[in-house]
């Protein structure tokens, strides 16, 4: 059996059975078993843990269901600011995009950064101009409308709070995407794409885009993509505090992660959740919210996408 193995989020919260319409549900699946499929088909076909997460997300964040890409929340002014992160676990190479608008698939941006540029993290209008420079491409600010997310917006707009993804603070979910994957060559890859929050404002940047805090990946330990209230996940350094509670305190890839998820985060009053794999292709999904859109594939059987707790 090829040891290959993906895993995959569209964000975590309060997303409760009993306010989800079975039309919905089902949308939600089978958007996660498209991104899952397409990520696990390149791992297939021999390609690189980088190129699956990077496809995995992409496919995401085409899908107007997630906060990232199309489907972003507003901002404060009525835009979008989109953050992605990706990295890869052989020789530790990352990049990251913070703060722009009108690229249509920030997580290739990312990748590009970290390809093309000698840079791991670039921002507002500097990395826009990169974008240009690397032919990505823009879509204006009709693509990236949602209704969905415009009522979120509005019902906070002029108010000094702003939100995860959600307008009842009572079903308040997390709508990042990510995706970590191991390959054939048993290197291992994460990836992780957001809109952030609705009506942020003063340049407000989560965790997603911070490697070592959303995303983190290294082959003798992990790979690692996040999703939930950013701020607790920067504070708590969540990524990499798994990687080293591995490496450092010798902890199973499960351990390290409910360790995290479960205790540390709790105790500074950090909710979502976070996917994780090792080097033998172990997959632990956990999250200390209602539930966590998910989904993991490997070349021995394992095919699923789930919601709820
Ligand atoms: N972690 C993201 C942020 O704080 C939000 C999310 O996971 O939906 O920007």
């Amino acid at each position: 059996m090829k040891n290959i193995s993906i895993a995959i989020h569209g964000g975590a919260g309060t997303i409760l059975k009993s306010s989800m319409t079975p039309e919905k549900e089902l949308a939600y699946k089978s958007a996660l078993q498209k991104a899952l499929d397409v990520g696990y088909a390149v791992l297939a076909q021999g390609g690189s843990a980088i190129d699956a997460v990077e496809k995995a997300v992409t496919e995401l964040e085409d899908c107007p269901l997630f906060n990232a890409g199309k489907g972003s929340v507003f901002t404060a002014a009525g835009s979008h600011e989109m953050d992605a992160s990706i990295m890869e676990g052989e020789h530790l190479n990352a990049g990251a995009v913070s703060i722009i608008s009108g690229v249509k698939n920030p997580i290739q941006l990312a990748r590009l950064v970290m390809d093309k540029s000698g840079h791991v993290f670039m921002a507002g209008k500097g990395a826009e101009d990169f974008a240009h420079q690397m032919n990505c491409q823009f879509e204006n600010a009709a693509y990236f409308h949602d209704d969905f997310r415009y009522e979120q917006w509005q019902s906070v707009k002029n108010t000094d709070s702003f939100q995860l993804d959600h307008t009842d603070k009572k079903e308040q979910k997390f709508g990042t995407v990510g995706a970590v994957a191991l390959d054939l060559n048993g290197n291992i890859a994460a990836a992780t794409s957001t809109g952030g929050m609705t009506n942020k404002k003063f340049g407000r940047v989560g965790d997603s885009p911070m490697i070592g805090a959303g995303t983190y990946a290294n082959n003798t330990t992990c790979a690692v993509s996040c999703t939930g209230s950013g701020e607790f996940f920067i504070r708590g350094v969540v990524a990499y505090d798994v990687s080293c509670l591995m490496e450092y305190k010798g902890l199973s890839l499960k351990e390290a992660c409910q360790t995290v998820v479960k205790e540390r985060l709790v105790k500074i009053g950090g909710d979502g959740g976070l996917i994780a794999i090792d080097n033998k292709g172990n997959i632990s999904l956990e999250f200390n919210t209602e539930g966590m859109y998910r989904g993991q594939r490997n070349g021995n059987k394992l095919n699923e996408v789930a919601i709820y707790k």
